[in-house]
C-alpha cells in the first residue's frame, strides 16, 4: 500500500522528523517560513494528513479548499486556530498533543510571575543600556510572592501545574474561576480556593495567571471592566492565548499604575506585538516561548506523530478532539 503523504508546516526536531520520515512520504519545509493561507489551502488537496502548528490557521475556506486531507494532527496542545466545526463537518479528524507540555509551559508561568514581579525586564534594560547606578536601597523594588494570592483563570493542567510551583515553592495561596470546582484531591494538596464567579477572582488576586483555552469562548475575557476589578498594585500573568486579554485596555491599565505590571507570552495576532505595548517598562513581553525545551518539543512531536500512526492503521486516535 502506498505511504500516506503528510505535511509538516514548520521545522521540528531533527529526530522526530526523521521518525516521521521512516513510516510516511513526508515533506518538510526547508526553510522554515509560515505557509500562508494560500500554501495550506493547495495542501487540503495535495497531502492525507497536516501537521500545522499555532502559527497556522485552518479557518474554514482553508478546510474548504481541498479534499484529500482526512487527518489535521496539530503539533500543540491549543487547537483555537483551526476551525473544528468546519473540520468536523468535512469529517476530517483533529488531534492534539495535551501533557507533554505542561510543566514546560507551567514553568514559563512562573518565569513570567517572577520577572515581572521583581522588575527583571527592567533591570537587565538599565544595565545593558549602561544606566545603572549602583545598589541602593530604593532601586527597582518589586513584590514578594509568600502568602499573595495567585488566582488562576482555567485550572486544566497547566493551571494546575502552576498552582503547584506557586504554592509548595513560593509559598502562595491558591485561587481559581472555572466552570467547575476541581477534584477534592487537587484542591487539598494546594489549599485551593473555588471562586465560580471571575470578578471575585480578579478583585482578591494579587497576582492572576491565564490557563483557559482560547477561543470564542474566551475571546476578550479580560477586557477594561475584568481590568478594572484586579486588585491595585496586582499582576496580570498570560501564557494561554492573545485574544484572551484585550491589549489596548492592558496597556492604558499598566500606564495609569492600577496593574503594577504583566507577563506576556501570547499576542492576538503574532508575530506582532501589540504597539502600546513595547514602550511600557512593566510588562515583560516573551516571544511564545511556553513548551519551548528541547525534551518537551520532541514530546510534542512524539505525540503528534503517535496520532498519526494510530490513524495509518486505523485505530482510535489517542488525543482527537475532532
Ligand atoms: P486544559 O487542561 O484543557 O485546561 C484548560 C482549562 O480551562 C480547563 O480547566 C477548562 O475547564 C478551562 N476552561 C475552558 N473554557 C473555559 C471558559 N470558557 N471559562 C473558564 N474556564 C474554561 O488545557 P491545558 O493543557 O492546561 O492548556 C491550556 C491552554 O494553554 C491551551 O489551550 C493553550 O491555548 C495554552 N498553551 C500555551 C502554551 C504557550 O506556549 N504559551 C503552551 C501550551 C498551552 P473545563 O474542564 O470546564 O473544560
Amino acid at each position: 500500500m502506498a505511504k500516506a503523504r503528510v505535511l509538516v508546516t514548520r521545522r521540528w526536531p531533527e529526530e522526530v522528523e526523521r521518525q516521521l520520515a521512516e513510516r510516511f512520504e513526508v515533506t518538510f519545509r526547508e526553510g522554515d517560513a509560515p505557509l500562508g493561507q494560500a500554501g495550506l489551502s493547495a495542501a487540503m488537496g495535495e497531502y492525507d494528513v497536516l501537521c500545522p502548528t499555532v502559527s497556522d490557521r485552518i479557518d474554514a475556506d482553508v478546510i474548504a479548499a481541498g479534499d484529500r486531507v482526512k487527518l489535521i494532527a496539530n503539533y500543540g496542545v491549543g487547537f483555537d486556530h483551526i476551525d473544528i466545526a468546519a473540520a468536523k463537518a468535512k469529517r476530517i479528524a483533529v488531534t492534539n498533543t495535551p501533557g507533554v507540555l505542561t510543566d514546560a509551559t507551567a514553568d514559563l508561568a512562573m518565569t513570567l510571575l517572577l520577572m515581572a514581579a521583581r522588575r527583571a525586564g527592567q533591570g537587565e534594560r538599565e544595565l545593558r543600556a549602561g544606566r545603572w547606578r549602583g545598589w541602593r536601597p530604593t532601586h527597582l523594588i518589586g513584590s514578594s510572592l509568600k502568602d499573595k494570592v495567585l488566582g488562576l483563570v482555567g485550572f486544566g493542567r497547566i493551571g494546575i501545574a502552576t498552582a503547584r510551583r506557586a504554592h509548595h515553592g513560593f509559598g502562595m495561596k491558591i485561587a481559581y474561576y472555572g466552570r467547575r470546582e476541581a477534584l477534592p484531591d487537587v484542591t487539598r494538596e494546594l489549599d485551593a480556593q473555588f471562586y465560580p464567579e471571575l470578578n471575585d477572582l480578579l478583585a482578591e488576586s494579587d497576582f492572576v495567571s491565564l490557563h483557559v483555552p482560547g477561543g470564542a469562548e474566551t475571546q476578550g475575557l479580560i477586557g477594561a471592566e475584568a481590568l478594572a476589578t484586579m486588585k491595585p498594585g496586582s499582576y496580570l500573568i498570560n501564557t494561554a492565548r492573545g485574544g484572551v486579554i484585550d491589549h489596548a485596555a492592558l496597556a492604558e491599565t499598566l500606564r495609569s499604575g492600577h496593574l503594577a505590571g504583566a507577563g506576556l507570552d501570547v499576542y492576538p495576532a503574532e508575530p506582532q506585538v501589540p504597539e502600546e505595548l513595547l514602550d511600557l517598562e512593566n510588562v515583560v513581553l516573551l516571544p511564545h516561548l511556553g513548551s519551548a525545551t528541547r525534551e518537551t518539543r520532541i514530546a510534542m512531536g512524539e505525540r503528534a506523530l503517535a496520532n498519526v500512526v494510530a490513524w495509518a492503521e486505523g485505530r482510535p486516535l489517542p488525543d482527537r478532539v475532532a
